[in-house]
């Protein structure tokens, strides 16, 4: 048995992964790489099964924003090319999360840049998502919007927004060397916000920001702290006109490492390949898969994705199914007619946003 199944078998038993464990796993040798990933699916297929979540992007509102987070094409002083527009009206916004429901999402991410909402926007953003709701009952709605005030969550929550998500980002060691303009407490308070407004809370991290490997487990056990029902790892993409055009530390079997230790720190939240995978992540992705069990479907934020399809396939050539799908629904019929699968179910327990 191997260090890394060792391992997976101790967190199976209710032992969680230490610090100095997430380290063996980010600092794995490549040669050991199908071992880790071996090890962490287990993991993956306890608490989600052979489920994959497909998420979709909807971006109300890009470019413009006076924070200077270092990574983001969208930051003051950014000279990247990318679309600028103020907020979507509420049909268009409609539009596209239907676009994304048909592709085989099940939650729309509504996703703005700035660094917070004003009250009128929280308006904007609850009449969006009662017209989403309205359409589409079942889809979950995840709100992205910044950093919140007071009664901003709340509302939301009124509204039938289903999770909030804020990025812790980095480690709390980290922090100032990527942004000024606001704090890893400010960012923090936000997700507490979300979490106390009765919110899913949704945070996470992104990879390649020149954070040593001791601070990437330090920002995957500062989320594991928050207890972020989602954790999306990003992977830097470093746009040309932002501070880290021309930074190159990800390749992609560093990447399915770091999903690796978030799925041995954090076994049984949803673990979502987010921004990055298509250029870092590479050939990998569908080995990826086996660790992570969430990814966003096509186009997002300023970036483009793989088209939609080609996503899809990603997921069933890989022996997997998108949560809520038919077949999701066909397998899961299965399981509750068949009384020995439907035992071996019964300690199966999805993330609260599965
Ligand atoms: S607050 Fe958001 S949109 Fe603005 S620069 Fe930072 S990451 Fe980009």
């Amino acid at each position: 048995m191997t260090f890394f199944d060792q391992l997976a078998t101790s967190v199976l038993d209710g032992k969680p992964a230490t610090p100095d464990d997430a380290l063996a796993v980010l600092q794995a040798h490549d040669s050991e790489l199908l071992e880790v990933v071996a090890a962490a699916s287990r993991l993956r297929r306890e608490f989600f099964s052979n489920t994959v979540k497909v998420n979709y992007l909807v971006n109300l509102k890009s470019g413009l924003c006076p924070e200077n987070c270092n990574y983001c094409s969208q930051a003051v002083g950014s000279t990247a090319d990318i679309l600028k527009y103020k907020w979507l009206q509420t049909d268009e916004a409609l539009e596209q999360a239907a676009a994304g429901l048909k592709g085989g999402a099940t939650r729309v991410c509504m996703v703005s840049s700035g660094r917070g909402p004003t009250n009128r926007d929280i308006d904007r953003v609850t009449d969006m998502v009662g017209a989403i709701k309205a359409e589409h009952p079942d889809v979950e709605v995840c709100a992205c919007l910044g950093l919140l005030k007071d009664g901003q969550a709340e509302k939301l929550k009124a509204a039938g927004v289903d999770a909030y998500n804020h990025n812790i980002n980095t480690a709390e060691s980290h922090h100032d060397e990527i942004v000024q303009t606001h704090t890893y407490a400010d960012r923090v308070d936000t997700v507490g916000k979300a979490k106390s407004a009765g919110l899913s809370p949704c945070s996470g991290l992104i990879a390649g920001l020149g954070e040593s490997d001791e601070q990437l487990v330090e920002a995957l056990f500062a989320l594991k702290e928050l207890d972020s029902d989602s954790i999306p790892i990003n992977f830097l993409m470093p746009f040309d006109g932002t501070p880290y055009e021309n930074t190159w530390e990800l390749d992609p079997t560093r990447c399915v490492k770091i999903l690796a230790m978030a799925r041995f720190v954090c076994p049984d939240k949803e673990i979502r390949i987010a921004g990055g995978r298509e250029m870092h992540l590479r050939s990998l992705q569908g080995l990826a898969l086996h660790v992570a069990n969430s990814i966003f479907l096509g186009d997002y934020l300023t970036s483009e994705g793989q088209a939609a399809e080609a996503d899809l396939e990603l997921i069933r050539d890989n022996g997997f199914v998108i949560l809520g799908s038919e077949e999701h629904a066909a397998q899961e019929q299965r399981v509750s007619h068949d009384p020995v699968k439907r035992k071996r179910g019964a300690g199966t327990t999805l993330a609260p946003n599965a």
